[in-house]
């Protein structure tokens, strides 16, 4: 009903609604009235319509209000209603999506839960394996420093440097040995460089070589010197090789180092004998040389006198002998150069048909103190001269010719000697052929290597021989553009031929004896073998020259002030000192002197030596006419010198007291009248505790030849014996300590080892000198 109150007011409007309802209101009361009264009364008048007409109209407006205002309400309440149920609504749909929502959720939560619950058991699996694998890595641990521990004692106990640095040349670790080397412990090292360890040039080499791994990427072996904290040095091996992460990167190098002073100082001992093994030979050879070149001189003089044709041609295979022989010690002097093939060839112009006669009568000669029969076949033609080295030629073969001789009991030794000339090369060869035991074929190709020889039972032949002979003459033989080849049956022979191909050249002019007409000259000779000094004085003298001889350096310089000469001929090797020692102390006169030359009985190269050590020039023994008076025209007629040059030369005479010669007696004497002896013998005390120590880092650094160190070492020696008085040892070290000094390298080895042999003993007798100065 109230709804279709509603609908009906909504419908109508207000006022035709309250007209309506003011209409309803009037029926309605003037039914209800005119009923009421009519019961009540039994008749209605009019005034009673009336009233009940006024009565409807005055109700009606608020009958029409107030149902207008229920109506309001109940519209009002029904939209609120509305509105509450679309909230409702809303509310309900937002809590199915809430329920839908939460479902999911819980099945979402289900689910985590569910995986949770997995993880938890994958979690405590994993912890159980974790605590199983840290438990491993603890044993692996432990094993590992226990590894660590013993590597590193291992690595400590290594007498070699073992030290590792990163890529900025930094030190990361080292082992004791190298703790000991520096002086540092491995904390204090760590962190520093090459240079703040080293001194420059160690650390400049060490960088380098460490920049060289670096650069290359690859272990790298070389040899340093190394000097201890205390300045002792020592000789090292060291080995670098870059070191990487397990994931491939360079992290720096690793470093291994190795003593080897010791082996140094045998492979120095070991240069040093094979040194002094040449320096014996060149010795012995000198010595030999001496009378040969005696052989030579008398042999070409007496060339000049009457003889017979025969005695003519014995002498001169004599004088070519005694040359031959000579150039032979040449070889043995550069026997060193064979090792190194350094030998060297001087080819001349040689007339071929000579030397060939040459070979003939020597090898005939030889052929016939073995009761063999020897011939030398020319079968071609031979140009008249060649440019080669006669004596290397010479020299390979008389060595086969020798071999033949040797290896041949009965029969022949012949040579057949050809030649074939095209594009002015003449192509030589020589076979050299016997009738002896033969090699066998096996053997054939290994008598050219040296010291081989073929063993043989019954013919110990090969006693007398060295087995050098055909190496060097192969050696020879292709040095000069040939070979040497072999062909032999045993028991029929053997044939060594010899080819080489060499250029022709213009005939050589015989010189022969040069008579030359030269203004007379005073000279003087210094000489000290007899058969020298007759050899070059006969010849000076059959130039028309005046010879003085001097047979020792000593009285060369004693007669020199006094006597004026044009010319010094002066022997390398006198008794009392050298032709060099002789120059020096005449160039250190400050005078002007006539031309030195020097006799040497080596073979000159080249001369540049001898004048870098005061020689004007240099000839060689046995001279020649051609070169003295070679030297005389270039020298002696283009020098113009007064006649009153004095050298001021002597040598100051040493005392023979064994006190003046080992002290300085002056400076000792007031020394000890001033301080008294107690304050002397302490600062001699204090010198032999500091010479063991001194000698030692002296003695390292001579292995070392480190000049630097070795002088400013002898100059502390030569201060600390110079403040005692001992001049004997104070003057050796001076040398030691002057680099400059000629010959200082060849030397150093001595006086360092003659400061160590002597100065005890000198000590000794500075104590003595002493005890007897107090008394
Ligand atoms: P050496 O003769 O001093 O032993 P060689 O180098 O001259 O040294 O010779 C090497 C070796 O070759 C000899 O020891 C010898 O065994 C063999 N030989 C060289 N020449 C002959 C030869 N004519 N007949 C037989 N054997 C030879």
């Amino acid at each position: 009903m109230a709804q279709y109150y509603v609908n009906l007011l909504v419908k109508l409007g207000i006022v035709r609604f309250s007209m309506l309802l003011a209409l309803a209101l009037i029926a309605l009361a003037v039914v209800v009235q005119v009923t009421i009264t009519l019961v009540l009364n039994g008749s209605v008048h009019d005034n009673d319509i009336l009233r009940f007409v006024i009565f409807g109209l005055l109700i009606t407006p608020w009958a029409v209000y107030f149902l207008s205002v229920v109506v309001d309400q109940l519209e009002k309440s029904r939209q609120h209603l509305t509105t509450f149920i679309e909230k409702l609504e809303e509310m309900r749909f937002r809590d199915m999506e809430l329920n839908r929502q939460l479902t999911y959720n819980v099945e979402q939560l289900n689910q985590e839960i569910e995986e949770r619950k997995r993880a938890e058991v994958a979690r405590k699996a994993a912890i159980l394996s974790l605590k199983k694998e840290v438990h491993r890595r603890e044993k692996a641990q432990l094993e590992l420093a226990e590894q660590t521990a013993l590597l590193r004692s291992f690595i400590d106990a290594s007498p070699d440097l073992i030290y590792y640095r990163n890529e900025k040349g930094k030190f990361s670790g080292c082992n004791k040995a190298m703790e000991d080397l520096t002086g540092k412990r491995e904390s204090e090292l760590v962190g520093l460089t090459p240079w703040d360890i080293y001194s420059k040039d160690i650390a400049s080499k060490v960088v380098e070589t460490d920049q060289q791994v670096f650069d290359n990427n690859v272990s790298l072996t070389y040899e340093q010197w190394l000097i201890y904290s205390d300045g002792q040095k020592a000789y090292f091996e060291l080995r670098k090789l870059p070191f990487y992460s397990q994931d491939g990167f360079r992290l720096g190098l690793v470093g291994f180092g190795r003593e080897i002073t010791e082996r140094k100082r045998y492979q120095d001992e070991l240069e040093k004998v094979n040194q002094d093994k040449i320096a014996f030979i060149s010795t012995i050879s000198h010595e030999l040389r001496t009378p040969l070149n005696g052989i030579v001189g008398l042999s070409r003089m007496l060339l000049d006198t009457r003889l017979s044709c025969e005695q003519s041609d014995y002498l001169r295979t004599i004088h070519v002998s005694a040359i031959t022989l000579g150039n032979i010690f040449n070889d043995i002097i550069d026997l060193d150069k064979y090792d190194r093939s350094k030998l060297e060839l001087v080819s001349q112009p040689i007339d071929l048909l000579d030397f060939m006669t040459e070979i003939e009568n020597i090898s005939g000669l030889m052929a016939e103190q073995q009761g063999l029969r020897f011939s030398l076949d020319k079968i071609t033609l031979f140009p008249p001269s060649v440019m080669l080295d006669a004596t290397r030629l010479r020299q390979i073969l008389w060595n086969l010719v020798g071999n033949a001789v040797k290896f041949t009991k009965q029969g022949i030794v012949n040579v057949v000697a050809r030649c074939n000339v095209k594009d002015n090369i003449a192509h030589l060869q020589f076979d050299v052929g016997d009738s002896g035991i033969g090699i066998p074929l096996e053997e054939q190709n290994k008598i050219f290597a040296m010291y081989y020889q073929v063993q043989q039972e019954e013919n110990n032949l090969h006693a007398v021989g060295t087995g050098i002979g055909l190496a060097v003459s192969r050696k020879l033989a292709r040095l000069m553009g040939g070979d040497i080849v072999v062909d032999s049956k045993v028991g029929e022979g053997s044939t060594f031929t010899v080819t080489l191909g060499v250029p022709l050249s213009e005939p050589s002019k015989d010189i022969g004896i040069i008579i030359v007409e030269q203004i007379p000259l005073k000279i003087l000779l210094v000489e000290d073998i007899e058969l020298n000094i007759t050899v070059t004085v006969d010849l000076l003298e059959g130039l028309g020259h005046t010879v003085i001889v001097a047979r020792c350096g000593k009285k060369a310089l004693e007669i020199l002030p006094t006597t004026y000469f044009d010319l010094l001929l002066l022997d390398i090797q006198l008794p009392d000192m050298t032709g060099f020692d002789i120059v020096k102390v005449l160039r250190d006169g400050n005078v002007s002197l006539p031309p030195l030359v020097a006799l040497t009985a080596n073979v000159i190269k080249d001369k540049t030596e001898y004048i870098a050590r005061g020689m004007d020039d240099a000839i060689s023994k046995p001279i020649s006419v051609s070169a003295v008076v070679d030297v005389i025209e270039r020298l002696v007629m283009q020098c113009h010198f007064s006649k009153e040059q004095t050298v001021v030369l002597g040598q100051k005479r040493l005392n023979n007291n064994l006190y003046a010669t080992l002290l300085d007696l002056e400076m000792l004497s007031s020394y000890v009248d001033i301080v008294g002896p107690v304050p002397v013998y302490k600062s001699i005390i204090m010198f032999e505790k500091l010479m063991p120590e001194y000698l030692q880092i002296l003695g390292s650094n001579v292995i070392a030849k480190d000049q630097r160190s070795i002088a400013s070492k002898a100059h502390q020696i030569k201060s600390a014996a110079c403040s005692i008085g001992l001049k004997h040892i104070q003057k050796v070290a001076q040398k030691a300590q002057s680099p400059d000094l000629p010959a200082w390298w060849e030397n150093i080895t001595d006086w360092v080892d003659e400061i160590q042999a002597s100065y005890s003993h000198d000590l000794g007798v500075l104590k003595q000198w002493l005890n007897e100065y107090k008394k």
